[in-house]
């Protein structure tokens, strides 16, 4: 097996074959797209689906603990007051004065050039795996470019939130080399304003929601009331956030409309609220695992606790190797009580339980799984993709390209392929199996091209197995059709009732 040798290359690859085969579009590209926005294709959206399904089933159906909800995208403005959002959902933003250019502080890196133990000047780039490594070669070509003699120091990057006032006019801007444009960093809220109403003024001003969360706990009393849950539980929601990244990045990792998976898990607050962190952190990291993310790409961060708010008792973000570096995937907060708190002050309403044991109320606490459905969509997009030398039916090598998704969240489950396009017995059986296996599963039917061109297309688009309706199927006895593996490529035969018990074990 081949694959794209380095990073760079995986990451061209992935979004060339996710525009190619319809799984990921710019958004509005016709008018020359929109920065951190995209559109899921015919096969980004069943990916996507599938994604969110396998969570929802897992989660919230399969659990006795955790029920769903769904709230409204725009909520009352003082939610976000309240949540702290809007006095500090900001993230550092830099201005470069000549190009007009904008970076977040915190992913700018500068270091000082230190020739025989003097400043002789800065350096800066952007955020990357190699950040270090383009600050030295920076550093060097500086060197060289001022024919500035002796020996040059390993550089010490810093990112731009640690310039002093004294160091931001000394610190070149990437856009354009030179010092003296970059502006000291000032906090930009990320929230997206919009006005409820037919008056534009400050009293119709509202957010389009940044998380998800925040429908979890001003509903967390409606859910008490009206459901029989018991602590501990959880309450679970799935649906779009929006944020004005300074810089979305990273194809759909970063972007500006996005979809989110979240829930509140509840528990008393005498309750061992680590045993049950690092309970959801293993729940989340097996989930992961079960739609076909391999371990060896995951790995645990566990935020230092100088660095946590003063009410957070915890957070660990489960990390994902992409081809630009190990990102946060997926965070698991512990956040004690703090959200129902200023909710139940803030709305004059008691956010509280009664604990029939000590006859007392007290306000839950809780757990948060947070994770990002675009972000599991990249990650399996590049753990799976592949390209390989097969041999065709010739013998002749060719290359195919193969998305090794999960069963669980393939966009096609099976694709069935009459041998022939022109031959009705074939195609006849083809369409019945065609539509049989449609009332439960997203499949496709293919009759144009050769075979072998029919399995690559199928392969492209991760689909796990193919069925040929072929002579065997309509002139030997026990009605058998050909089933290809796309990732051993095997071939057997088999019968429909076994290819639906196939299908059952696996799609789940
Ligand atoms: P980051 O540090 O990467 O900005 P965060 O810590 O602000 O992320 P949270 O507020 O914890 O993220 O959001 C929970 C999850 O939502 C993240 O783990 C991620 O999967 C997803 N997410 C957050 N911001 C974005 C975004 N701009 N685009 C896509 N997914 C996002």
């Amino acid at each position: 097996m081949s694959s794209p040798a380095d990073s760079a290359n995986l990451m061209e690859a992935v979004v060339s074959l996710a525009k190619r085969r319809g799984f990921i579009y710019p958004s509005s590209e016709i008018y020359g797209g929109l920065n951190g926005f995209f559109d899921y294709g015919p096969l980004g959206s069943e990916l996507k689906k599938n994604i969110r399904d396998c969570w929802w089933n897992d989660l919230v159906r399969r659990r006795d603990d955790v029920v769903g909800l769904e709230s409204s995208i725009i909520m009352h403005p003082k939610v976000w007051e309240a949540s702290g959002h809007v006095a500090g959902f900001t993230d550092p933003l830099v201005d470069c004065k000549v190009s007009k250019q904008r970076y977040r502080a915190d992913q700018l890196f500068w270091a000082a050039v230190v020739v025989d133990g003097k400043t002789v000047g800065h350096v800066s780039a952007l955020e990357s795996e190699k950040t270090g490594e383009e600050l030295q070669a920076a550093a060097e070509t500086f060197k060289r470019k001022k024919a500035i003699t002796g020996t040059l120091a390993p550089v010490t990057p810093k990112d731009f939130t640690e310039a002093t006032e004294a160091e931001i006019p000394l610190i070149p801007s990437p856009a354009t080399g030179e010092p003296g444009s970059l502006t000291p960093p000032r906090a930009f809220n990320m929230m997206f304003e919009t006005n409820v109403g037919a008056l534009k003024d400050a009293s119709s001003v509202a957010y389009l929601r940044p998380e998800t969360a925040q429908g979890m706990f001003v509903d967390f009393k409606n859910v008490v009331d009206t459901t029989r849950v018991k602590l501990p539980f959880g309450i679970a929601q799935i649906g779009k956030s929006f944020r004005n990244e300074i810089t979305p990045r990273n194809y759909i990792f970063r972007s500006r409309e996005f979809e989110q998976m979240e829930m509140e898990y509840f528990i008393h607050e005498d309750a061992d609220w680590a045993k049950c962190h690092e309970e959801w952190i293993v729940w989340c990291e097996t989930w992961l695992k079960s739609i076909g993310l391999p371990a060896s790409h995951l790995s645990r961060y566990a935020h230092p606790k100088e660095k946590l708010a003063f009410y957070s008792k915890g957070t660990v973000d489960i990390m994902f190797k992409y081809p630009f570096g190990v990102q946060e995937l997926w965070g698991i907060a512990a956040r004690g009580n703090y959200d129902l708190g200023q909710h139940a002050t803030a709305s004059g309403k008691p956010q509280e339980l009664f604990d029939e044991a000590t006859k007392k109320k007290f306000v839950p606490h809780v757990i948060e799984p947070a994770v990002g459905v675009d972000r599991i969509l990249l990650a399996v997009l590049c753990a799976g993709y592949a390209e390989e030398d097969v041999k065709d039916e010739k013998g002749n090598v060719e290359k195919r390209t193969v998305l090794r998704f999960s069963p669980r969240i393939a966009p096609v489950k099976v694709a069935v392929l009459p041998l022939l396009k022109n031959k009705e017995q074939l195609t006849g059986r083809a369409q019945a199996l065609y539509k049989k296996l449609q009332r439960r599963y997203a499949v496709q039917y293919d009759d144009g091209g050769a075979i072998g061109k029919r399995y690559r297309r199928q392969d492209e688009a991760g689909t796990p197995w193919c069925v040929t309706i072929d002579f065997d199927t309509i002139e030997k006895p026990g009605d058998t059709f050909t089933l290809r593996e796309r990732d051993t490529m095997a071939q057997r035969r088999i019968t429909e009732a076994e290819l639906f018990a196939l299908l059952d074990a696996q799609v789940y």
